[in-house]
């Protein structure tokens, strides 16, 4: 997945172009900038490659999400809705909205399961966040479905699946806002970026004033544009969406890259008896930034992980054990460890759940191994890492 591996002229140039003028900031500064606006050259690229009118810049992935929910109206109080499996960004976005995260199971797809989710929409629920774990993407089929029936918004995190598809349409674009990362080890990097898409100019407009203190943009002198409301500060540097516009130009020569190193490993783990094929929705298109595969039960899957590092194969995951992505390693979640107190809905609302089991979730993800697809890997090196994760899985499921 990591866009780093290919990092190069290209990068080196954009980057040069703002150190020339030296305006590193997006913002202002016109007749400086000998003509370049790299964050808005990479938001107008951005959205024509996801076939919506809006695109954001912001300084992170954990900063689109939080200017996402916000921008889509979230605020104190309301329920989000987010898998168990995801990054810590997502929990950590609603509360910094002083928002209440609800963790919910996930499924075969390793994303949220509709079922579940239906379950835990309650009166206080507002938003549900699928996210488009290792490359695939949720049943947005089935989630946009709630969240028509129940009045809410969906807000998509496709982070680590930019490129993927869901009935023909980019993942990211196809809720009320879609987030991606562009941190350094994502499929494209901007060093640390983030993004926003959506289709409503409502959105996008709350979203370029909330990341900018709420400037409202408008004219020429940023003294004295309006505020329309209360905003933060989640603003891209120049210097990182330059990177960034260099690799979001390389994104389909990336993606062609993983399909094909994909391709290649899942041919060869076709056919080995206990071993599944995560399941993709009805629709969907991965972007293949992860092979990932079920093994029969948890003791085979650690024997697994052991054994693929033995045969030297790297970036291998086995997400159930690992403190960023399972809910079962957030402590510093579950026992409400916050630096000052937490708004009282977020506390009551995490401590009422704390300790819910997430059968269903724990079933897949203790037998879910990911393996990372990397872009930088010689022809000879993929058939050679396929053959050895053929024989280390064939022998460990013999
Ligand atoms: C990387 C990631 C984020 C957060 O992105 P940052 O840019 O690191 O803040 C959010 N969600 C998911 C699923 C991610 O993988």
């Amino acid at each position: 997945m990591p866009g780093f591996e290919k990092f190069g002229d290209a990068e080196r140039q954009s980057v040069s172009e703002v150190l020339d003028n030296g305006v590193l900031m997006r913002y202002g500064f016109g007749p400086m900038r000998n003509g370049h606006w790299k964050a808005r050259e990479m938001e107008q690229a951005l959205a024509a490659r996801m076939q919506v009118p809006h695109a954001h810049l912001v300084s992170s992935g954990t900063a689109a999400l939080t200017v996402a929910l916000a921008s889509a109206g979230v605020g104190a109080a309301d329920e989000v809705i987010l898998p168990t499996f995801t990054f810590v960004a997502s929990f950590e976005a609603v509360l910094a909205l002083g928002a209440v995260p609800v963790l919910c199971d996930i499924d075969d797809t390793l994303t949220l399961c509709p079922g579940a989710v239906e379950a835990a929409i309650g009166p206080r629920t507002r938003a549900i966040m699928p996210v488009h774990m290792c490359g695939s993407m949720a049943n947005l089929d089935a989630l946009k479905a709630l969240v028509e029936q129940y009045g809410l918004v969906l807000v998509e995190d496709a982070c680590q699946a930019i490129g993927g598809t869901y009935r023909g349409k980019p993942l990211g674009s196809l809720g009320d806002v879609g987030c991606f990362s562009f941190d350094y080890v994502k499929t494209i990097t901007c060093g640390e970026g983030g993004g926003i898409i959506t289709h409503s100019q409502a959105i996008y407009e709350k979203a370029q004033a909330y990341s900018d203190h709420g400037h409202d943009h408008i004219g020429q002198d940023r003294g004295a544009e309006g505020h329309p409301h209360l905003g933060y500060n989640y603003r891209i540097s120049e210097l990182h969406a330059a990177v960034g516009l260099a690799q979001l130009r390389r994104l389909d020569d990336f993606l062609g890259i993983q399909e094909s190193h994909y391709t290649q490993f899942r041919n060869a783990l076709e056919g080995i008896s206990g071993l599944e094929f995560r399941r993709v929705p009805e629709g969907g298109v991965e972007n293949y930034s992860f092979l990932n595969v079920f093994l029969p039960d948890a003791t085979k899957a650690r024997k697994a992980h052991a054994a693929l590092a033995e045969a030297g194969i790297d970036g291998v995951f086995y997400w159930y054990d690992n403190n960023w992505h399972y809910h079962r390693k957030w402590d510093h979640l579950k026992e409400l460890k916050s630096l000052g107190a937490l708004p009282e809905a977020a506390r009551e609302g995490i401590q009422s759940r704390k300790h819910m089991s997430f059968e269903q979730s724990d079933h897949w993800m203790s037998r879910t191994l990911s393996i990372l697809v990397k872009l930088s890997w010689e022809a000879g090196e993929v058939a050679a890492r396929a053959r050895t994760l053929r024989e280390v899985l064939s022998r460990v499921l013999a």
